[in-house]
């Protein structure tokens, strides 16, 4: 005879699912994705158009960026589609900016965040809660690496929990024609390794007038080779 098993099932202990729906199957989740790739490769525009696809379908989204550099926040494209967004700032608790809209009788459906490499990891361990248990769908933009190569904090933590990873296939290319994939900081003429990671947020102050930013491949980032013609304006800003 069997013996009987008066232990719950170890595994139990492992599994986020509560063991009294085990019987009707997996209840629905929302997927946490994050979409990456260097400065200029489309990113917001491709947050644009999941929010109109969402949209067009009836479903109600929230609009969230970190670090809007414009002073009204919005997520802009550099085809010319703008849509206003919600600032995330430091301290903010996405749960509870979800349960707020909900408590007014605004529906969410979706949450969509531009500059995502600059959320905390509290702030993406969120976005997870978000999706696991109020089944949102949470799409996230960003750069992968800092100007260091390093990655931001808030893309190491969308690394580690999102469903789905996407590196946008928009190529940068670097000056010499290879792909572009590292977003280097250049300041008078040299690429700086070291430094505070969120300087790219304070493009506009005046003791950084002099730093821009300019996507080069692996060889030339590592070389410090910044190519034969200085870059034009529009790598200045970065998304
Ligand atoms: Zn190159």
């Amino acid at each position: 005879m069997e013996p009987i098993i008066t232990s719950p099932d170890p595994t139990d202990a492992l599994s986020s699912v509560p063991a009294a729906g085990a019987g009707r199957g997996l209840p629905p989740t929302g997927r946490l994705r994050f979409f990456f790739g260097p400065m200029d490769c489309g990113k917001s525009t491709l947050a644009l158009q999941i929010d109109h696809n969402q949209a067009r379908q009836g479903r109600r989204g929230l609009l969230l960026v970190r670090h809007d550099r414009s002073g009204t926040p919005t997520i802009s494209s550099r085809m010319g589609l703008v849509r206003h967004a919600l600032e995330v700032h430091e301290d903010m608790d996405l749960c509870a900016l979800v349960r707020e809209h909900w408590s007014r009788g605004s529906r969410v459906d979706y949450v969509i965040v531009d500059e995502a490499q600059f959320l905390s990891a509290e702030q993406v361990d969120q976005l997870a809660e978000l999706a696991d248990d109020a089944h949102l769908e949470v799409y996230c933009f960003g750069l992968a690496t800092d100007f260091r190569s390093a990655l931001f904090p808030g893309s190491q933590r969308l690394f580690e929990l999102a469903d789905e990873l996407n590196a946008i296939q928009v190529e940068v290319l670097c000056w010499c024609g290879r792909p572009g994939r590292f977003n280097a900081r250049v300041h008078d003429g040299d690429v700086v390794r070291a430094g505070d990671t969120v300087l790219v947020a304070d493009t506009v102050a005046a003791d950084t007038a002099e730093v821009r930013y300019q996507v080069l491949c692996r060889t030339h980032y590592r070389t410090g080779d910044l190519g034969p013609h200085p870059v034009d304006d529009r790598q200045l800003s970065l998304t």
